[in-house]
């Protein structure tokens, strides 16, 4: 499923939990990984009133991203083949432009995880990435406790639709190679109906959901049944992503692995809503996968 696998660094104690996320994942799936930082020499630039940047100031911030690569580097499992490169240019744009041009098979990116309202994805950069890029994405979001990666449950949220049944490969083949347990959750989504009455459906169209659901779900087991994988699947009622949050509070799970759209699938919306909120508050990792184009 993977065999190259970007990890990017700004320095940040957030990038190097995000790193150790992506190199668990190489390690499990025997992949190469590509540690890459973007030093933004025109933004450093801006610092000097005049004579603009000298060749010596950007020698030592090439110098500086080579020792954060290299602190990351250096946990890697020995058998990982590790290759680092420093680039110049605007981070969000530069990440995205080489994920896509040496065709990554999975990008990880931290994220600024702030409880409360405020907006999780910071910085432009994860949010750039995640919403344009073709490639999967494993956003790991800063926390204080559970840092060392472990992935024994893996809930996949699915809708039906054709992007969540993408979701659920990965989903089945991270389980695979770690041997974890696949959590398969629909929920009935109780606002599209009735946003105001959420306790007031009318029977038939619930009916009606709940057998999508356990279409979906079952389309899950089958899935899975051609691997060694174990599932637990359940059918809840009510707002999708916050069911999902709950459950993955509530089950204690490591990852979360969902379709970056839905059954409303709308491209123009670059990222669907259920999964942007969940990227936002999840506690657990979130890899979100975008269904290729030329399957369409
Ligand atoms: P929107 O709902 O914002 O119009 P969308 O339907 O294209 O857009 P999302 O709803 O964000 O996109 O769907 C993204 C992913 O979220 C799906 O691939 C699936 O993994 C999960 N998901 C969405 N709705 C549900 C649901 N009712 N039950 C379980 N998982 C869901
Ligand atoms: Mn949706």
């Amino acid at each position: 499923m993977y065999d190259e696998i970007l990890l990017t660094t700004d320095g940040t104690e957030c990038s190097v939990q995000a790193a150790k996320h992506g190199l668990a994942f190489a390690e499990a799936f025997d992949a190469a990984v590509r540690i890459i930082t973007v030093i933004n020499v025109q933004a450093a630039g801006g610092l000097f009133d005049a004579g603009g940047v000298t060749a010596d100031y950007v020698e030592s911030l090439e110098s500086r991203g080579q020792k954060m690569i290299d602190e990351i580097a250096d946990l890697a499992a020995p058998t990982t083949t590790v290759r680092t490169e420093v680039l110049k240019g605007i981070p969000s744009d530069s990440i995205l432009e080489y994920a896509e041009k040496e065709s990554f098979d999975l990008v990880v990116l931290g994220t600024h995880g702030r409880t409360g309202v405020q907006r999780v994805l910071t910085g432009s950069v994860a949010e750039h990435v995640i919403r344009h890029a073709d490639v999967p994405i494993l956003t790991v979001r800063e926390r204080d406790e559970r840092v060392e990666p472990s992935f024994e449950r893996i809930l996949v949220p699915t809708d039906g639709s054709e992007y969540a049944q993408q979701a659920v490969e990965h989903g089945l083949s991270v389980a695979e190679a770690f041997d974890a347990t696949v959590h398969a959750l629909y929920v009935v989504d109780t606002g599209i109906i009735a946003p105001r009455l959420e306790d007031h459906i009318p029977e038939t169209v619930r009916a009606a959901l709940e057998t999508e659901g356990k279409t979906a779900i079952e389309a899950v087991e089958s899935q899975a049944r051609r691997t060694s994988v174990e599932t637990v699947t359940s059918l809840t009622e009510g707002v999708p992503e916050r069911e999902i949050l709950a459950y993955a509070d509530e089950h204690d799970i490591d990852l979360i692995t969902m379709g970056s759209h839905g059954r409303t699938g709308l491209d123009r919306f670059l990222l669907g809503s259920t999964t942007e909120r969940v990227l936002r508050e999840a506690p657990s990792p979130v890899l979100s996968v975008r269904k290729p184009v030329t399957d369409e």
